[in-house]
């Protein structure tokens, strides 16, 4: 079972990511977490060439198609063979995330680059999609208020950026409804999990 997280800037989804692959290992599961772009040593190096808070002349396509580069390594190194383990993974950001910053709000296409993640990855879409709903203004407010995160080259993208991405999720989630679950975010992290792990325990009774 592949499950993705997905959402904007100041979600919740790595810490909720962290606390969920923590509960369901304990409570027995075999759980793969992950993230991308990284979660093995040659994707983290890219990540790292991506977010470089310096490289801020990177072109659309070149970051495009560091995060498929990055992708694909990942996918079949770490993920695809989990999945074949019969491992529930739970990945921290996958395509969608593509589709939406780089197809999307930054403007090359979401057709466009599915089409590089296809050559990338094949035709490997994950089971489910968590979308960590909160609007962009309150999730960015969260990020600022949290001392601890890492710098990013995203620090730079104004609202409108973020509001984009937004938009784009929404879009992807009416392309794929079966696919794509809703997650409000706008609530203590605590009920955030509890709704996610919820979701997630569901899955294993259909
Ligand atoms: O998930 P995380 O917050 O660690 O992602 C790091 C940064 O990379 C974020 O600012 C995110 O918006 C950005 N990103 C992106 N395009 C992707 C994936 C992540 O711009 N395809
Ligand atoms: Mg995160």
């Amino acid at each position: 079972l592949f499950i993705t997280f997905e959402g904007g800037e100041g979600a919740g989804k790595t810490s909720i990511h962290h606390a969920l692959s923590q509960r369901l290992s304990n409570e027995g599961y075999d759980v793969l977490a992950t993230r991308e772009p990284g979660g093995i040593k040659i994707a983290e190096k890219i990540r790292n060439i991506i977010l470089d808070p310096l490289h801020t002349e990177m072109e659309e396509h070149t970051e495009a198609l560091l995060y498929a580069a990055a992708r694909s390594q990942h996918f079949f190194e770490k993920v695809l063979p989990a999945l074949n383990q019969g491992k529930i993974v739970l990945c921290d950001r996958f395509i969608d995330s593509s589709l939406v910053y780089q197809g999307y709000a930054r403007g090359l296409g979401m057709d466009e680059v599915l089409k590089i993640n296809q050559f990338a990855i094949g035709d490997c879409m994950p089971d489910r999609t968590l979308f960590f709903d909160i609007e962009p203004k309150k999730g960015l407010e969260r990020i600022a208020a949290n001392k601890n995160r890492e710098q990013n080259r995203l620090d730079l993208e104004n609202l409108e950026f973020h509001e984009h991405v937004y938009d784009a999720y929404h879009i992807l989630a009416e392309r794929f409804p079966n696919r794509f679950q809703f997650i409000n975010a706008d609530q203590p992290m605590e009920d955030v999990e509890e709704e996610a792990l919820r979701h997630i325990l569901s899955l294993f009774k259909e």
